[in-house]
């Protein structure tokens, strides 16, 4: 009975080489379509596909919220996700809200992954035009929202922080990082991304 005292609970039933897309409050449509598009076709190259979750009420982060800083740590929104994954056997999670977003030592996040819980969150809030008092520009903020997509999950698949201020998972500081930055990861990137997603079981 090989296999059978292993402790490794946790990886049984395997994992699905599936992107859970789960969507916290009234994320526009237009959004989420346009990031299960792009994602599922990036990464069919790895043979993944992204679904898409329930939507979860945004009621359910309100422990998350600070008042004195109208915003939402981002950490509260992994562990919730987190659940959702396990409960799934999804390789990634990825959630959208619209909530602005936080974490201890900055003023925002756009948004926050973490390669052990295999989740992150992208927030949608400073992505809009209209948040920097320009004019309402839905390509620009489709743009914008498929970069940061990209970025946190190269995190859950193990990718750092590039260098390269054209590659996705280059660190954006301000909108005019992710602005500049393309939505692909660069030959250095993608190489090492390959080599991660080639070692799953
Ligand atoms: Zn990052
Ligand atoms: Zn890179």
């Amino acid at each position: 009975m090989w296999g059978v005292n292993t402790g490794l609970k946790e990886d049984f039933p395997p994992l699905t080489r599936t992107i859970l897309l789960t969507p916290i409050g009234a994320v526009e449509e237009y959004i989420l379509g346009a990031v299960t598009r792009f994602v599922d076709s990036y990464y069919s190259r790895f043979g993944f596909s992204i679904e898409r979750a329930d939507v979860l009420p945004e009621e359910e982060f309100l422990g998350a919220y600070n008042p004195l800083r109208r915003q939402y740590i981002g950490r509260a929104f992994l562990s919730v996700l987190r659940d959702i994954g396990k409960k799934e056997r999804a390789r990634a999670v990825l959630g959208i809200t619209r909530l602005d977003l936080y974490e201890e030592g900055l003023n925002f996040i756009f948004g926050l992954a973490h390669a052990g819980l295999r989740t992150a969150i992208v927030s949608t809030f400073r992505l809009r035009p209209e948040f920097y008092g320009e004019a309402p520009d839905k390509e620009l903020y489709i743009e914008r929202t498929i970069k940061e997509s990209m970025h946190e999950l190269g995190h859950v698949f193990g990718l750092p922080h590039c260098p390269n201020k054209r590659c996705v998972m280059h660190f954006s500081n301000s909108i005019i990082d992710t602005d500049i930055k393309d939505a692909l990861y660069c030959p250095t990137c993608l190489k090492r991304l390959g080599k991660n997603l080639g070692e799953e079981p």
